[in-house]
């Protein structure tokens, strides 16, 4: 696949990251302020201390304070309403995010829902969504895979008004949101499902492809129209006997079939992945910003 045709997720998330670091750098001189990102953590799953360590790891080298608290697998839903509680009263903290998936005895509802919408830098709170799909309204927070995507989309200078999308996936952190951001830009757009009959069909009309299904390597380049542009968000790991772990990560979609129909793809790893951490940075820079304007201004 010649390098023309890549959308480089990593250099992408490099620039953003060094672009936060230096406005950070100057709301301290200007404002006195540092941007706070609070991480919790129930339970002790690998994936998800892999993901906590590596937001907070991220938002040290962009010079964020990292709060968090890691809380036993065995503990109650009002010990996390507590926690989260005590970070919405605390003006250092201008970021929470709950690690998903919680234990299945708390309920991810009740949690997300506490979670004060202006600290809510996942984007998960029904209030956020729910502004970022009505027209003249604009959400406080904009989920992170999905903004990411679309900044993919936006830094690669791919038109999208006026272009037909299509969704593959409904989740609320992926599809949903991505839908919605797409519509907002002025795009026709149609999102698919497992319940959707010929999906293919409906996805080789698009000139804009968000894959976000699940189901390792399943767009082939049957489904891509020529020239299209396709974001693959999936990370699934597929048994490999001569890599080195045993496995290597593949996306949602087939990378060398579509590669050959597309203008431009993403590569899985190294295409949305390092986008959603650097738009959790950015969602948790835009926080801290809306409160040191804030306080100019009174
Ligand atoms: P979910 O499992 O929550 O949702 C998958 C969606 O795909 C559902 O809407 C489902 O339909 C749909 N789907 C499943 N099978 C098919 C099919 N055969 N044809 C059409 N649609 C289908 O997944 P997520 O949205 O959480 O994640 C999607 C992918 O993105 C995963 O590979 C995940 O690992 C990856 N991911 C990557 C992130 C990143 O940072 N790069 C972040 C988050 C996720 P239905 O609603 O009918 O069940």
């Amino acid at each position: 696949v010649p390098a023309s045709k890549l959308i480089d997720g990593k250099s992408i998330a490099d620039t953003i990251r060094s672009e936060i670091a230096a406005e950070v750098a100057a709301m301290k001189q200007q404002h006195g302020l540092t941007p706070g990102l609070a991480v919790v953590l129930v339970g002790a799953r690998k994936d998800s201390e892999t993901y906590v360590r590596s937001k907070k790891k991220a938002c040290a080298e962009v010079g964020f304070d990292s709060y968090g608290a890691d809380l036993p697998a065995d503990a109650t839903e009002e010990e996390l309403l507590k926690v989260v509680e005590a970070y919405n009263a605390d003006p250092r903290i201008h970021g929470i995010l709950v690690q998903l998936p919680l234990p299945k005895h708390i309920s991810e509802k009740r949690i997300l829902d506490a979670i004060s919408i202006e600290k809510d830098v996942d984007g998960f709170h029904p209030l956020n969504i729910g502004a970022l799909a009505m027209r003249g309204r604009d959400p406080l927070f904009v989920p992170c895979t999905p903004k990411g995507c679309i900044e993919l989309l936006e830094r690669m200078k791919v038109p999208i008004s006026g272009r037909r999308a299509c969704v593959i996936g409904r989740s609320n952190i992926v599809g949903m949101p991505a839908a919605l951001l797409l519509q907002r830009r002025d795009a026709t757009v149609t999102m698919v499902h497992s319940k959707t009959p010929d999906a293919q069909r409906i996805c080789a009309e698009a000139d804009i492809v968000i894959a976000a299904c699940g189901v390792a390597e399943m767009v082939t380049g049957d489904w891509i129209k020529p020239g299209a542009v396709v974001i693959d968000v999936g990370i699934n790991a597929k048994d490999d006997p001569t890599a080195k772990k045993g496995y290597r990560l593949v996306g949602d979609v087939e990378f060398e079939g579509a590669a050959a129909k597309a203008s431009l793809i993403t590569p899985v790893p190294g295409g949305v992945g390092p986008m959603t951490i650097a738009m959790l940075l950015q969602n948790t820079f835009e926080s801290a910003k809306r409160v040191a304007e804030g306080a100019k201004a009174s």
